[in-house]
This record gives structure tokens, sequence and C-alpha cells, in this order.
């Protein structure tokens, strides 16, 4: 098996935590390198991205790796959440920029990633693996593709070390967007993140507002389906699987998956690519 990680969001009430270890359990076999948890833009105070990760370590024993968003976050703030995940046995971590809620005044000291990547290695040197994040088709704010490989670049001269990338189900985009960047002499290892289909009615909204474009064939062929869960769980894992295949072949160094705590939907593709 090729190098995974999964990404969760930490979960909040009893009920989510127990599905939340069920999960965690269940992909523990596939051998991932981490497991990384998502953090809430601007709720430093409300989110449970450091307990999850202690979670993750002290309790399934694995690789926890926290995001760090730094809108709406002080610089005081993100020293603060630093320190912590040191203290935890971090040595990896995912560093962002965020989104703040609408409606949410308070912009932060940061305010792109390249600034927090440049803050983690001022504060803590190498101590950290940083990874950054990175659209193959393009971040729905920057204003052309080239302006948008230029702002990937400064996070990498900050000291990035690693990005994921933005999921997307045209290889095309991914190979295109790894070349430009090689072109425009960025070196580091560029994963995909892959999005397993679960809602799809859901997805389509999110792809919306995150730019991520689902391709016609598979929108038409979805709809098709009509209310047939099973043929729409099936197609889904194919077209996932086929994706991560090409991918692997084309040279991608390893797969990130987005699992949003679910376990079926990543493992019916994970089962086609073993
Ligand atoms: P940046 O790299 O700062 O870029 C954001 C935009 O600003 C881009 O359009 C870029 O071109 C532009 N830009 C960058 N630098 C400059 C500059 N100097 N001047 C002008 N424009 C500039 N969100 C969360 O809230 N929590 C999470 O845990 C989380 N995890 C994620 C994990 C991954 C792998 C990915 C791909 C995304 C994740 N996101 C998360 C979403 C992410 O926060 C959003 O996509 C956000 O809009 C951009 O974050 P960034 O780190 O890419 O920002």
């Amino acid at each position: 098996m090729h190098r995974i990680s999964f990404e969760f969001y930490p979960p909040k009430t009893d009920q989510q935590r127990a599905q939340f270890d069920r999960t965690v359990e269940r992909l523990k076999a596939y051998r991932p390198e981490f497991m990384s948890v998502t953090f809430g833009a601007g709720g430093s105070t409300l989110s449970q991205t450091p307990e999850t990760v202690q979670r993750l370590r002290a309790v399934h024993a694995l690789e926890g790796v926290p995001h760090l968003t730094c809108v709406g976050g002080s610089r005081e703030e993100i020293r603060a959440l630093l320190r912590r995940y040191r203290t935890l046995g971090c040595t990896r971590i995912v560093a962002l920029r965020g989104d703040l809620p609408s409606g949410m005044a308070r912009s932060g000291d940061l305010r792109h990633a390249s600034e927090l990547v440049r803050l983690i290695r001022e504060e803590h040197g190498n101590h950290f693996h940083i990874e950054v994040a990175a659209y193959p088709e393009v971040h729905p704010q920057a204003p052309d593709a080239q302006a948008d490989l230029r702002h990937f670049k400064a996070k990498v001269e900050a000291g990035a070390s690693g990005a994921i990338t933005q999921y997307f189900y045209n290889a095309d985009a991914y190979f295109r967007f790894v070349e430009d960047a090689r072109k425009l002499g960025i070196h580091v290892p560029i994963v995909p993140g892959i999005m397993p289909i679960a809602n799809y009615a859901q997805l389509r909204r999110f792809s919306e507002a995150c730019g991520a474009e689902i391709p016609r064939w598979i929108d038409r062929r979805m709809r098709a389906f009509g209310d047939d869960g099973a043929a729409i769980r099936a197609f889904a894992a194919d077209v996932v699987a086929a994706l991560c295949r090409r991918l692997l072949a084309g040279g991608a160094p390893a797969l990130h998956f987005y699992t949003l705590n679910l376990v079926r939907p990543v493992l019916a593709v994970l089962q086609q690519l073993q």
C-alpha cells in the first residue's frame, strides 16, 4: 500500500466521539502515516482540535497532526497553541489561513498562510514538519492561476515542508499543477487530497463554495441514479478509486483522504486500491 493519511474534524459530543473512535480504529488497519484534525478558523477557544489530537496520540497510538489556521486569531493565541502541540509531542502541523465564518468581523494578526508558516519557523525552527494547502483548480479568491502559484511558492519559501491539495476529480488538473509548480522552482512533495463521495448533494454545495469542480460526466451519472443509494455508492467508489490509481501511477507521492469522520466511503475506495 502507498503512503496515506486521513483527515478528521474534531468530534464535539459523546456520540460523535464514539463514531470518531470507531472510524479511526477501522482506518488504522491501513497504517496511515498520520491522521490530521481540522481547526475552525477564528474559534480557537471553542475548538476541540488539541483534545482530538491528544486522543489520537494517547488512545489510538497514532500520529495525530493538528491543522492550525491564522485568520481571526492573534499572534499570542497562535503561539500558545503551538506550545501546546509541542508539549503533546507533535512534530507535524498543517498550516492554513482558514476562512472567517460569515459575519465574523475579527480578522486577526496574520492575513496569509505564508505569514503563519514564517511565524512557526521563527518560533520553533525546524521542530515542525509543516504542510500547507495547494489548489490544482485554483483557490476561489485568487485573481488567476499564476498569482495563486506565486502565493503557494511564498509559503514554501517561508518554510513549508510539503503541500496537501484541495480535492479535485480531474487528475490532469493535478498533474499540470505539479508541473507548473516544478517549473517555478517549487520542489516540495505535493500530496493530492482525495474526497470520497459520501453525500452527493452536500458535496455539490460544498464544491461550489471551495472552487472544486465536479466533472459534468460524474454529475450526470450521479443524478441519473436518483434514489438508488447502492448504485451511487458503487459508482462513487469506482470513480474515486480510479482517480487514486491514476494519481499514483502518475507519480503522486501519497494520498490524503478527507474522511468527514465517515468510515464507509473511504473504505469502499481503499478496498479497491488494495
Ligand atoms: P493562503 O495560502 O493564505 O491563500 C488564500 C488566498 O489568498 C489564495 O487565493 C491566495 O492566492 C491568496 N494569497 C496568498 N498570499 C497572498 C498575498 N501575499 N497577497 C495576496 N493574495 C494572497 N480551513 C479551515 O478553516 N480549517 C482547516 O482545518 C482547514 N484544513 C484544510 C486542509 C487542506 C489540506 C486544505 C486544502 C484546505 C483546508 N482548509 C481549512 C481550507 C482553507 O483554510 C481555505 O481554502 C482558505 O480559503 C485558504 O487557506 P490557505 O491556507 O490556502 O490560504
